[in-house]
């Protein structure tokens, strides 16, 4: 269990309140165990399911697939920055020939219709010969799957577009908006790329199957910016942007991307300001995450019901390339090794009762996640990530999580927490460089044990 004292200001009043909130039962409290929220009756809640646990020692398997990512191969035709699949060992590549084994196989290893398949490069597009044919027998073969696609959008063309749209895709655009110059090349520079992407926006952003993802990073950290672009590129108020969080370090690029010590309280001001103000309304990994901790609070979710952020340790969620063999994520190939040391090929289609997740460690089994006030929303990270990568990507995910926390207790309490006490690094305590503007309670949380009085500013 891990309880933090929690320092919080009253919007309204400007009154410094003391809350206790556990991360492992999701309850936030006064000091006398009262809850502050509105919580929702236990009779009516779903009874919480407990998420499976993997590790290299307890390795989970996969089952028939709910969600299917197929990776066509990781070629693409731009070199992004702090791509996460930059630096992975490549397979021998996928090519149209293995469609007709992989179609032929489906029916052993694919028992029930997945919910959705997703088709994942490098940049699917590059695979178009591969990706046509593979998606047209898909879709007769699982018509009421969810279809899905993530392009740099460089290599769409009318035809490409129609097809898309005739298929029933959803197409997300990988796009960083203002920052799109750092992490490589932008296809809306080229007038003809332009006008081809955003043809496809006017096809399928009406029928809710169109985002442009774009991520932050030290060079691109306002989501209010990045939300402005997508609004004026469009001229569409409601445009949908997905991700939005900050980069995880896969690599070099990505570290040199990751927020330094100095820009933690910057970022997590600003981000805090945008999400508070509505200039980030438009960007899901903001609404569905405040959206989440809130409904942890109301359902005092246990963190036992926590998978890994991306999904990818659930038993039906399954990647595999079209030689069949089955991956810990679309990120990654048969020929790379996770940084544990094991292979991320995990298993083969044709047996799928052998399909072992080693290469990953679940959330529990890192020594900082279960005392951290975050992990409700941050979940972990990157379930293979180890050592300084996973350590830049923590920090990373720290600073990302601490204004959707802020946001979540604020919008159900009108109290914005500044100051975090508890059994955390010392440099994680102060929310937004505030502390220091709020000492009678910061004086008395640091006198131990628990409780401390309710101080007023
Ligand atoms: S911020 Fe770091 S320690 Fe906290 S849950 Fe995420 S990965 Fe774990
Ligand atoms: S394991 Fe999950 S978070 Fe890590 S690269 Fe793969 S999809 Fe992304």
């Amino acid at each position: 269990m891990a309880k933090f004292l929690i320092t919080a200001v009253d919007s309204r009043t400007e009154k410094v309140v003391p809350l206790l909130y556990d991360n492992m039962d999701s309850s936030l409290t006064d000091l006398e165990g009262r809850s502050v929220v509105r919580t929702v009756d236990a009779s009516l809640r779903a009874p919480a399911v407990i998420a499976p646990v993997t590790s290299r020692e307890t390795p989970l398997g996969k089952t028939s697939p709910r969600i299917l990512k197929i990776s066509l191969g990781l070629s693409c035709n731009y070199a992004c920055e702090y791509c996460s699949q930059r630096f992975v060992a490549r397979n021998v590549e996928t090519n149209p020939d293995d469609i007709s084994v992989f179609l032929a196989s489906l029916d052993k290893w694919v028992l029930n219709p997945p919910d959705a398949i997703e088709f994942w490069g490098g940049e699917p597009l590059v695979y178009i010969k591969t990706l046509k044919p593979l998606a047209q027998a898909l879709r007769e073969k699982f018509p009421a799957a969810r279809f899905s696609a993530i392009t740099n959008g460089s290599l769409l063309s009318p035809d490409i577009n129609q097809w898309l749209d005739d298929l029933g895709f959803t197409v997300s655009v990988s796009h960083d908006g203002p920052g799109q110059h750092v992490r490589g090349p932008d296809p809306l520079d080229d007038p003809q790329s332009r006008e081809v992407i955003l043809e496809l926006y006017r096809r399928l952003a009406p029928k809710g199957r169109f985002s442009f993802n774009a991520m932050l990073n030290r060079e691109n950290q306002s989501r209010a910016a990045i939300q402005a672009f997508f609004v004026d590129l469009t001229g569409d108020s409601d445009v949908l942007i997905g991700e939005g969080g900050l980069v995880d370090a896969y690599d070099a690029g990505g570290i040199a991307q990751s927020l330094r010590p100095e820009e933690f309280h910057p970022f997590r001001r600003q981000a805090f300001h945008d999400i508070r103000h509505g200039k980030a309304g438009r960007i899901s990994s903001v609404r569905d995450r405040v959206m989440s901790f809130v409904n942890s609070l109301r359902f005092e979710r246990p963190a036992s019901s926590l998978g890994q952020k991306c999904g990818m340790d659930r038993v039906d969620s399954i990647a595999v390339d079209l030689k069949g063999n089955v991956l810990t994520c679309q990120n990654v190939s048969a020929a790379a090794l996770a940084p544990n040391g094991e292979s991320h090929r995990i298993g083969h289609t044709s047996e799928l009762g052998q399909v072992a997740l080693k290469s990953a460690t679940h959330w529990s089994h890192r020594k900082e996640c279960p005392s951290c006030p975050m992990l409700q929303i941050c979940k972990g990270a990157c379930m293979f990530l180890q050592g300084p990568l996973w350590e830049a990507s923590c920090d990373n995910a720290y600073s990302d999580a601490l204004p959707i926390f802020a946001a979540g207790i604020e919008f159900l309490t009108g109290l914005v927490p500044v100051h975090i006490e508890g059994e955390l690094r010392e440099e994680r305590k102060d929310i937004f460089g505030f502390s220091d503007q709020v000492p009678p309670v910061r004086a008395a949380a640091s006198r131990k044990p628990f409780p401390v009085p309710v101080v007023t500013a």
